[in-house]
Parts: structure tokens; C-alpha cells; sequence
């Protein structure tokens, strides 16, 4: 998920390698580390932290090499800590390996190691690579060969470079659903995870398909398939400048994390689905899956956009779990004096894992002796340090405040637990069948939706001057509600507010005039038609509406001045798709306005204070 540089050539690749980690900052990582090749003799350097710290580390010892590779880590498997960061190695410590993604199986890859007399030092997936690397050299192999055959036991994703005292003149490298390209250079060639990498050397790059491994010398670099057939690659040249590519091309994070939403809900998704079975595999709650299956009742704990994924989870959980649930603010949970037993079972969600208040609700719940059980995006934070146990969304960093990816994510791990309780309890195998297939097909459902951005820039523009919006959905989509009038008021600035549709007539309904925008969230489910109704009241008093609806709805578009069309989907699902346009819509009115989305004012991306 974070970022890889590798270099060999004439030149010393100590601040080659540095500055190249820095290119990739941007990214978001919490460690560190190189590996350098000099005359026969390897080295490596990592800690916990910033690239500066390392710099600060590799300065001191003054070292210099032709052949290195530098990694940052956004962990997923263990905590950031020294250990843990990447290069990692093999015992004789003579083959350095930095991986990106994650091993699915490295279990199943560690115990049969384990077996074969290897040991580990970090907790990290990772670093059985080294290992299976090193059990084939062991078995005479060459590195490039070692590798591959190293790599069709592995399951999961990966970006990986390697280098090895054995075989000093190169660098093989691999790739499998985590970027990888080549880059070309004069008698120098480079290896990155992202062209801003390396762009300050060379603008000649070579992509690296998925299933494809490369051997890069100075002067050349081999390809081929996992399969040993050997590819010819193009050698491109990159036209971006350094800024666009920071950002993917994107002229703001939020949307580069808005567009990103395909893969992060699949690497959320990723070996969590048992097809056959219909449910759910999540090996953090293994250990108490039973307590919290049995749970009188579940609590759920967050703030902000968490507490509105933490709404959706109430209905997902109380419709086919089974088990009431409530949804609390964590600021209010803690002072509350809540009733709380060891039958109850609390989530609490954050994204950063480090948001004060949800921290401190965790400690109280665990006093009151409840399972506590996390779901966080960064792993080894402190709420889940603090949990029993617990799920990580693995939705990647989010840099943009205002929370895009991690929502969706988060409402992914929601559906897997509740699948998995529902199934433990009374959930039917076809049932169960149905909800995994439609899980499956989420991301591709995403994909369809943000072909719509030009549209709802376009309606960006009829709206960017209004004063005030009004968001307005049912069941499901209620919560969403919520989560479209938030992300509007953090980056626009314009006062916005959710309420379940058919509250408005208790209240907001005086507020609607000509001037009032209203976007309803309404697909087409069993609470369709209440909710035109709805939209007819509105109409009736001049408000002007913009609707999410299901592309099968043809007779939506009649009623309301704007539709945009999400693709149908399970109700239980359904938040995940229309949220899509409610953060496109919120994106492009602030863009509009001029304003920086990526730092709202006053706001900040962990909120550490209380
Ligand atoms: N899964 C690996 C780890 O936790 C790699 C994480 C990354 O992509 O930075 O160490």
C-alpha cells in the first residue's frame, strides 16, 4: 500500500534512494528503511517514523552504494515499529526484501517455513518473502528464478523489489495489484511504486503488469510473466509534472480517495469471503467470534463520518444479526454513565485508531467489562492496540480530511461482520450466498457511479451559490443522509442537514422555499414510494431537487430538476453506492467556491483533542 524505490547504476543511490522516500511522503506511511549493496557487503537501516529520522540515522554512518532499495510502510500486519519496517531479510541477513500489499496466506507460508527451520524476527506478512526466497536459493535456484518460483506460492497482493549480496548487479523485482514501474535511465536504471519517485532522474518509464517479474541491471532490464515467458516492454515517456503525480494525476486528494474507492473497498473485501459457505472470514475476530455472537446487544461507538457508518451497521446488524444494537456518539457514550454489561459488545470505529473520544469511551467500556472490539484504518493505533480484538478496513492512507474511502470501507467490514454473526445464526446458506456475490460485485457497481463525476460537476455549478441544503433518505439510506449534508458543510462550508425523510414534515419542511436545495437519496427499495411523496411536498413548495435513484427508475427524472442514476444493489449494501455522488457533489461545490477540500479550516484529519 505505501512506497517502494530501488536503484542501480554509477552513482551512489544513498540520497537517491532518500529522496525518492520523500517523493513518496505524500502517500502516508508510519516507517521507514533501506537496504544498500556496497562492494559485497549489505547493510540496512529502518526505524519507526519519518524519512527524515532515517536520513538523520544514514547520515551518521556515512555510507555509500551503487545498488539499494527504500521502502516507507503503511503497516497492515503488525504494529510500526522498528522490527517491523521494511527492508526485511533472510537469517544470513544477505537478501533484503520491501513488499507493498498484502501476503493472504503468510500463515500457512510461515508455518511451513517454520518447519523447515526458519525463524522470525517482526509480525509482519512480509517477511516470509525473504524467507521463501532464501529456501529456494538454498535449493540452488538463481535469485530471478528463486523469486518467481517464491512467488507462485504466495496469495494476496504485492509490489515487491529484492536484492541479494549473491548477485550484486541487479534488482528483481514483482508485481500483483500493487503498482510497479521501471524506471530507464543513462547506465542507471530504477525500480518505484509511483513515477514521483523517481522522476527528479528519469522521465522514461516501463509499466509492470500484474503476474509480471523483472530482472533490472544498469544497462537493461529483462521482463517476464510468473510463468517464465519473457515480455518485451515499451518504454513510455511521462508528460506529468511532479505535483500532478503526487496526487495521482488528481488535482486534490479527496478525489484522488473518491476515485479510489474501487480498489480500496476490494482490498477490504480482499480473502474475507468464504463463496461457498456465505459468509464472512475475519481472522481479528476469530478469537471471540462466539462471545460476540451471542451478545444481548451491541453497542456502537465513533464520531463523525465513523458514527455514520456506525448508523448503517445498526440497521445491518439488527435486520439479519439479529441482535439490538445502538449507535453513540463517543463523546456522549463516555459521560453518560452508560449501562454496560460483559454481555454487551461495543465497536468502536476510527479511522485514524487515534480519535480522543472514541478512546476514551474504549476504556470505559472496558471497565464495564464489555467486548471491545475495534475497527480502525491504521494499523497498531491506539484504539486498536486498546481493543480484544478487532478488523482492520484496510481502506490504505487517507490524507484528505474529509473522509471519503474509509467510509466506504468501513461500511464493508460492517456487512462482512454482520454476515458472519447472521450466519452463525440463523441466516440462511442461500441468503448468506446472495449477500457474499453482492458484496463482490461492489466495486465494479463503484466503477459505474464515478463515470457520472462530469455530471455532478455540472450540477456542482447550479448549486455552488446556495446558503443552505437539505439531505433527506429513509432506512439505509438515512445515515447517508447525514454523511452527504457532513461532507458538504466540512468542505463548502455551506450549512447543510440530514433528517429521515419523513421527519421533514415535523419541522425542516418551513424552511423549504425556492432557495433551499434538497437531494434525496432514493433508490428504488420497499420504502420508494413513501419517499416520492416525499419529493412531491417539496416540489409543491418550489424547493429545488436533486435525487440519487436507481438506474431503473425512469420515472424519478419527471418529478425532480436532477437525477443521478446508481446501479441497484442489496438494500444493506446500498449506502456504499449512493454516498458516491454525495462526496463528488461536496467535492465539486467547494472546488467551486474556490476552497481548499483537502484542508478544510478548522478542521484536522486526527482528532486527537477531546
Ligand atoms: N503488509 C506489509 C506490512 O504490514 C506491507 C505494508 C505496506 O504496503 O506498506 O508490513
Amino acid at each position: 500500500m505505501c512506497g517502494i524505490i530501488g536503484y542501480i547504476g554509477e552513482k551512489n543511490c544513498v540520497p537517491i534512494l532518500l529522496n525518492g522516500l520523500k517523493r513518496l511522503e505524500y502517500r502516508g506511511y508510519d516507517s521507514a528503511g533501506l537496504a544498500l549493496i556496497n562492494n559485497g557487503t549489505a547493510s540496512v537501516i529502518k526505524n519507526k517514523g519519518k524519512v527524515s529520522l532515517l536520513q538523520e540515522k544514514v547520515d551518521s554512518l556515512n555510507l555509500s552504494a551503487k545498488l539499494g532499495i527504500g521502502h516507507t510502510r503503511w503497516a497492515t500486519h503488525g504494529v510500526p515499529n522498528e522490527i517491523n519496517a521494511h527492508p526485511h531479510h533472510n537469517h544470513k541477513k544477505n537478501l533484503f526484501v520491501i513488499h507493498n500489499g498484502i501476503i493472504e496466506n503468510y500463515q500457512t507460508l510461515r508455518e511451513g517455513l517454520r518447519q523447515m527451520g526458519y525463524s522470525f524476527l517482526s509480525e509482519t506478512d512480509s517477511e516470509v518473502l525473504p524467507h521463501l526466497i532464501d529456501s529456494f536459493l538454498q535449493k540452488g535456484f538463481d535469485l530471478f528464478k528463486a523469486v518467481r518460483l517464491a512467488l507462485s506460492e504466495v496469495e494476496g497482493t504485492y509490489g515487491i523489489a529484492v536484492i541479494y549480496e549473491g548477485e550484486p548487479n541487479k534488482i528483481v523485482a514483482a508485481r500483483k495489484g500493487s503498482p510497479l514501474i521501471v524506471g530507464v535511465g543513462e547506465n542507471e536504471n530504477f525500480v518505484a511504486s509511483d513515477v514521483s519517485a523517481i522522476l527528479a532522474h528519469t522521465k522514461q518509464v516501463a509499466y509492470l503488469e500484474d503476474g509480471e517479474l523483472v530482472e533490472i541491471y544498469k544497462d537493461k532490464f529483462i521482463t517476464k510473466t510468473i510463468s517464465d515467458t519473457e515480455i518485451a516492454k515499451e518504454v513510455h515517456e511521462i508528460s506529468m509534472t511532479l505535483d500532478q503525480i503526487d496526487k495521482g494525476g488528481y488535482p486534490h486528494f479527496m478525489l484522488k480517495e473518491i476515485m479510489e474507492q474501487p480498489d480500496s473497498v476490494t482490498n477490504s473485501l480482499r480473502g474475507r469471503i468464504l463463496f461457498k459457505k456465505g459468509t464472512a472470514k475475519l481472522g481479528g475476530l476469530e478469537s471471540v467470534t462466539e462471545q460476540l455472537t451471542n451478545s444481548k446487544r451491541i453497542i456502537i461507538s465513533a464520531c463523525g463520518t465513523s458514527w455514520h457508518s456506525g448508523l448503517v451497521g445498526e440497521y445491518m446488524l439488527e435486520q439479519f444479526a439479529r441482535i439490538p444494537t445502538e449507535v453513540e456518539y463517543a463523546s456522549e457514550f463516555r459521560y453518560r454513565n452508560p449501562i454496560i454489561t460483559p454481555e454487551d459488545t461495543v465497536f468502536f470505529i476510527s479511522q485514524s485508531g487515534e480519535t480522543a473520544d472514541t478512546l476514551a469511551a474504549l476504556r470505559e467500556a472496558k471497565i464495564r467489562g464489555a467486548l471491545v472490539l475495534g475497527i480502525c484504518n491504521v494499523v497498531g493505533s491506539s484504539i486498536a492496540r486498546g481493543s480484544m480484538a478487532g478488523v482492520y478496513i484496510h481502506a490504505g492512507p487517507e490524507i484528505g480530511v474529509a473522509s471519503t474511502k474509509a467510509f466506504t470501507s468501513q461500511l464493508i467490514v460492517l456487512a462482512l461482520i454482520t454476515l458472519l454473526i447472521a450466519r452463525k445464526k440463523h441466516l440462511s446458506l442461500i441468503d448468506g450466498k446472495s449477500i457474499a456475490e453482492e458484496l463482490k460485485n461492489i466495486p465494479q457497481k463503484i466503477e459505474e457511479i464515478l463515470k457520472l463525476n462530469s455530471h455532478i460537476e455540472m450540477i456542482a455549478e447550479q448549486f455552488k451559490d446556495a446558503k443552505n441544503f437539505l439531505y433527506l433518505g429513509r432506512g439505509y439510506n438515512f445515515p447517508v443522509a447525514l454523511e452527504g449534508a457532513l461532507k458538504l458543510k466540512e468542505i463548502s462550508y455551506i450549512h447543510a442537514e440530514g433528517y429521515p425523510a419523513a421527519e421533514m414534515k415535523h419541522g425542516p419542511i418551513a424552511l423549504i422555499d425556492e432557495n433551499m436545495p434538497v437531494v434525496f437519496i432514493a433508490p428504488k427499495d420497499s420504502t420508494y414510494e413513501k419517499i416520492v411523496s416525499n419529493i412531491e411536498e417539496i416540489k409543491a413548495r418550489k424547493g429545488r431537487i436533486i435525487a440519487i435513484a436507481s438506474q431503473s427508475d425512469n420515472e424519478i427524472d419527471k418529478l425532480v430538476d436532477y437525477t443521478i442514476k446508481v446501479p441497484d444493489t442489496i438494500r444493506m449494501l446500498m449506502p456504499i453506492l449512493t454516498v458516491i455522488p454525495l462526496q463528488l457533489l461536496a467535492y465539486h461545490i467547494a472546488v467551486k467556491k474556490g476552497l481548499n477540500v483537502d484542508q478544510p479550516r478548522n478542521l484536522a484529519k486526527s482528532v486527537t483533542v477531546e
